[in-house]
């Protein structure tokens, strides 16, 4: 993956950005955050709240709130947000001993930033009670 993108990017261009969302904000660049990885439409950041040793989020820097939110033309950037998954579980040497990716979805899943988002967990043995939701 090419870093030095990360010097080059434009923040805030094109993108459908919602009021008062954390994540939006982040992405835009509005407010400090240590960015591990970003690109044209996606950014990695490690989670405030670790439940896990490595607990990393890549994030859309498009606003959806919900998976029903996107739609055809948004399945490669859907595919992209696995593609930096894995590549950032390289990055951390955790892709050969294993890791998990996880979306939380709505109230049950105790989803609390309505901005898709894919946990990425590893760098020790998971527990596999609740699916290890964070
Ligand atoms: P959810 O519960 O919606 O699936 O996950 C949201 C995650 O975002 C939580 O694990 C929480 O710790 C993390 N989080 C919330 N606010 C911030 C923030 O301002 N910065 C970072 N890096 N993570 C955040
Ligand atoms: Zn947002």
């Amino acid at each position: 993956m090419d870093r030095n993108k990360l010097a080059g990017i434009r923040f805030g261009d094109g993108f459908k950005l919602e009021r008062e969302c954390i994540f939006c904000e982040i992405g835009s660049g509005n407010k400090g955050s240590d960015f591990l990885y970003i690109d044209e439409s996606v950014f990695v950041i490690k989670d405030i709240n670790p439940h896990a040793r490595i607990h990393l989020l890549v994030i859309p820097r498009h606003h959806f709130t919900f998976l029903t939110s996107i739609s055809l033309t948004d399945e490669p950037m859907i595919g992209h947000l696995f593609t930096v998954a894995q590549q950032m579980a390289k990055d951390m040497g955790i892709a050969e001993s294993g890791y998990r990716l996880l979306i939380n979805q709505g109230e049950d899943a105790s989803q609390t930033i309505p901005h898709l988002h894919l946990h990425l967990l590893g760098g020790h043995k998971l527990g596999r009670g609740n699916h290890g939701s964070p």
